[in-house]
């Protein structure tokens, strides 16, 4: 599975539900983004990875939706005042544990992938995590500027901030001029990464946000082709209910990049598998197969004139068994596609 943060991780664990239901044997490993990582008070944060690794371990907050339950914020007052941390972006004591047992490995020389095979064998979290690379691509934010002077990276008049500022602080207020990986150009896939995909027999792409999650780990040099050249079968869930973002602000990263919030237009940039996308390179689109809201019925045809088989199904994930049965029907999806001549 390709995924992001808190709504992949709803997703993964309704996938985990399933296999545990109905397909036992079955094995499941998680590309996460890790587009959304930075430091802060010299200390490596892997949001999505927690967001995974918390939801999975039954520690998250259910009621905030994000960080660990029982949390309590005695340390990053402290951090506040000394102005090592920023006020708007609080780090939990507990979760403060997990970031400096991370940062520790990480000084010893551990990869961010033996980092996060450390902390879920803490868990049993039935499923295996993956960072989608364990090379620095953090998302940097290119907004408009007028007083900035251009520099290496921008032109005159933008200026960048960390995806972290700009989604957390501003709430993804100021329009997006474009997003920017820094290191993208010298980054690969993780090993596990591509193990998985390499010797899948289904690939899901979760609910996550098609831009900054998605978007970010297919964005890694050779892992659009490692997906293409997958033996697994491709089938996505949109993210997108009714033209909306069913919960975050993912309309304000698909404008930046030109694509319209519909479950269509999201299945249209992923493209599908069976047609070049990029001429030049030859690289392929993603999908084989694309799972749209009930209430996005019309959709179907559009995406299927795109060679994406589509089907529509109930989306919202309200609880375990709505998310199991959406992982249902994307199994049920991708193993029809592969029974068929
Ligand atoms: P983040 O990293 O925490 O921002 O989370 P993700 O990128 O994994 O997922 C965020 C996206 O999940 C949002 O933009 C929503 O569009 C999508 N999402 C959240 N809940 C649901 C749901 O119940 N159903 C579907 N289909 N999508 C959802
Ligand atoms: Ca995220």
């Amino acid at each position: 599975m390709l995924a992001g943060g808190v709504g992949g991780a709803r997703f993964v664990r309704g996938v985990r539900e399933e296999v545990r239901r109905h397909r036992p044997g079955a094995s499941v490993d998680v590309i996460v983004n890790t587009g959304d990582d930075w430091w802060l008070a010299g200390l490596r944060i892997t949001p999505d990875l927690d967001s995974m690794l918390y939801t999975l371990s039954g520690q998250n907050d259910e009621v905030r939706g994000w960080g660990r339950v029982g949390e309590s914020e005695r340390v990053s007052a402290e951090l506040q005042a000394y102005g090592v941390t920023p006020e708007w972006f609080t780090l939990g004591d507990l979760d403060l544990g997990t970031h400096i047992a991370r940062t520790a490995w990480l000084r010893a020389g551990a990869t961010p992938s033996e980092v996060i095979a450390r902390l879920q064998e803490r868990w049993e979290l039935g499923v295996t995590l993956h960072p989608a690379t364990d090379d620095e691509v953090d998302t940097h934010v290119v907004v408009a500027d007028p007083g900035a002077p251009g520099t290496d990276e921008n032109a005159e008049g933008e200026r960048e901030l960390h995806f972290q500022e700009w989604w957390t602080r501003h709430r993804a207020s100021i329009p997006a001029l474009r997003f920017h990986q820094h290191g993208l150009h010298r980054a690969i896939p993780s090993v596990g990464a591509l193990d998985a995909l390499l010797g899948a027999d289904i690939v899901l792409i979760a609910p996550s946000n098609p831009v900054v999650s998605i978007g970010t780990i297919v964005s890694i040099p050779g892992m659009a082709q490692a997906i293409t050249a997958s033996p697994g079968t491709v089938v996505g869930v949109s993210p997108i209910i009714a033209g909306a973002a069913v919960r975050g602000m993912a309309d304000a990263c698909l404008q930046a990049i030109g694509v319209a919030t519909d479950a269509a237009a999201v299945a249209q940039h992923y493209g599908a598998r069976s047609r070049v996308r990029h001429a030049a390179s030859g690289i392929r689109g993603l999908l084989d197969g694309w799972l749209v809201a009930s209430e996005d019925a019309a959709a179907v045809p559009v995406v299927e004139e795109a060679g994406i088989t589509a089907r529509a199904v109930p989306l919202w994930m309200r609880d375990l068994d709505t998310a199991a049965d959406l992982a249902r029907d994307a199994i049920d999806l991708a193993l029809e596609l592969r029974s068929r001549p």
